[in-house]
């Protein structure tokens, strides 16, 4: 009946949250940092609630590159933050 979503932190507010609430980012295998709204890229994942905000803290503390291990450059930061306000725009 109830099937229980398994909760995630967001990097930025700390929040709990159902999965299905937040973004995942993730790890892809070539290294490439992309977003993921299925939730099923294969890779290492990280969430955040889909809120520019939150996304922005997270940013500045550098929990993206502590968490998914990796160095992200500035361009990749730019394209998820525009990605996450055309959805925050589009009411997603
Ligand atoms: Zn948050």
């Amino acid at each position: 009946m109830n099937k229980k979503i398994p909760e995630r932190k967001c990097l930025g507010c700390n929040a709990r949250k159902q999965k299905n609430e937040l973004i995942r980012v993730v790890r892809l295998k070539d290294g490439e940092v992309v977003l993921d709204k299925t939730g099923k890229v294969s890779g290492r994942g990280a969430y955040i609630c889909p809120d520019i905000n939150c996304y922005n803290k997270a940013r500045k503390a550098k929990r993206f590159e502590t968490n998914l291990e990796i160095a992200i450059p500035e361009e990749i930061y730019n394209s998820l933050a525009k990605k996450l306000e055309e959805d925050e725009k589009a009411g997603n």
